[in-house]
Formats: structure tokens, C-alpha cells, sequence
């Protein structure tokens, strides 16, 4: 396991010295290590070199390892995949922030679940930027109106937007998923959405460079630091 601390290590050095190369403070760039279909045991090695905040997509194997790993100090769990209504519990439950907000209907259970819970939680607004049929998230130019309506959702912080990037080799299309991120983030800001819109997530093991180039605040990487997954 002392290969994941390796991992990290090059990992925090190749966004720092992306940052730099792109006139970004490294500081602005938060690595969410993706710990899906890994052992509790590579979630302590990872918390060992001092990460403290875990993505995960399915519900269940979150709440699970929110139960293995209770006596990790400061733990904290990112629910970063799509999310349907009837295991909004388990995130209002369990997790400190959700990626994957696509729905009205998912905001509206979450946040009642959250109301009897007395929990918060950081919440951002999957975009589907790259426009394939396969993503979740909302198109683009439904995302101004989608976010004027979360405002009565106490429960629900919006900080900012996620998405995945385009499935492809072709760097061009990759940056242009982003870069409509960026442009759509400083739309809201414009428009003076409810939320901050502080936050990009954005770029994974394959990508997260020109995600960085497009202003990701957030990027969810598992592979480069836990190897690869095993579906079997
Ligand atoms: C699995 C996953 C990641 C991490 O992917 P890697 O390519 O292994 O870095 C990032 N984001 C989401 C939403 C994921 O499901």
C-alpha cells in the first residue's frame, strides 16, 4: 500500500507543476481522490499520506466504508456519481458533498432528507458538456433555470459545477467540453445565481490536465492513484 503513497506523491507534484504551467496557484486546485471498487485498506494508506475526502459513486459501497473506516480522523465522503431518488438517503446520510445533481426531483428528496437529518450538503450541478448520450447532467442551456430553482432547498449548498469530460483520444474535444464549462460558470456568476459557483469538477486520471487549463477547482482522479479497478 505504500505504492498509493508513491501515486499521491507524483500525482500532487504533476497538478502542482501544471498549475504553474497555466499561471494557476496550486492552492486553487483540489485533488478528490476516487476510491470506487477499492479496499478500506487503500482508503487508509490514502489517509495515511494525509488525504481526508473520498469519492465514491454507489451509494452502498459508500455507506459501507463510511462504516469499515468510522475510527479514520476526519474522514469525508464525496458521493460523485448519479444518484437516484430512492438512495438519497444513504448520501444525505453519509456524505459531505454530491457531484452528480441532475434533477429537481433528486434536490427536492435530498433536501428533505437532509431537513431530518439537521445535515448540510455541498452540492454540485452535473453538466452534461460534452453533449453524449450516455451522460447524465443537464444540457448547458438548461442549467441557469435548473439552479434559479434550487433556491429554496436550504439543506443543499451550491457550490459550483461538475462534469465528465468527453469520452475521446481528441484533445480538442476534451477542451471544448471544458471550456463550456468555464464559459457557463461565468454566466452564472454574471447572472447572479443563487450559490457561489466557486467550484469546477472537472478532469480525471485521463484529462485532468486541460481540465486544470479550464479552471477545475476540483479533480476526481482514481486510477493514477489506486491503479486500476477490477469490475469482476
Ligand atoms: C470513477 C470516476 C472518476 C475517476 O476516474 P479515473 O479515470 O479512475 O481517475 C472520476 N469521476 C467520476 C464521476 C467517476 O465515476
Amino acid at each position: 500500500m505504500s505504492d498509493i503513497a508513491d501515486r499521491l506523491r507524483t500525482v500532487r507534484a504533476q497538478i502542482d507543476e501544471a498549475c504553474t504551467g497555466v499561471g494557476r496557484d496550486p492552492s486553487t486546485v483540489r485533488l478528490l481522490p476516487v476510491s470506487k471498487t477499492h479496499p478500506a485498506q487503500a482508503i487508509r494508506a490514502a489517509h495515511a499520506a494525509g488525504e481526508r475526502t473520498f469519492g465514491e459513486n454507489k451509494p452502498q459501497e459508500l455507506a459501507a466504508k463510511a462504516g469499515e473506516l468510522a475510527d479514520q480522523d476526519g474522514l469525508r465522503w464525496a458521493a460523485i456519481g448519479h444518484l437516484q431518488t430512492n438512495k438519497a438517503r444513504i448520501v444525505a446520510e453519509h456524505a459531505a458533498e454530491f457531484h452528480a445533481l441532475d434533477s429537481l426531483r433528486l434536490a427536492e428528496t435530498l433536501d428533505r432528507r437532509l431537513q431530518a437529518l439537521g445535515r448540510g450538503l455541498d452540492v454540485f450541478v452535473q453538466v452534461n458538456a460534452s453533449g453524449e448520450e450516455s451522460k447524465f447532467g443537464l444540457p448547458p442551456a438548461e442549467v441557469a433555470t435548473f439552479v434559479g430553482s434550487l433556491a429554496p432547498f436550504d439543506s443543499l449548498n451550491v457550490v459550483g459545477l461538475m462534469t465528465i469530460g468527453a469520452n475521446t483520444d481528441d484533445r480538442v474535444r476534451i477542451d471544448a467540453s471544458f471550456a463550456i464549462m468555464q464559459r457557463l460558470q461565468s454566466q452564472l456568476r454574471g447572472l447572479g445565481a443563487p450559490g457561489s459557483f466557486d467550484e469546477l469538477s472537472m478532469g480525471m486520471s485521463g484529462d485532468w490536465a486541460a481540465a486544470i487549463a479550464h479552471g477545475a477547482t476540483v479533480i476526481r482522479i482514481g486510477t493514477a492513484i489506486f491503479g486500476a479497478r477490477d469490475y469482476g
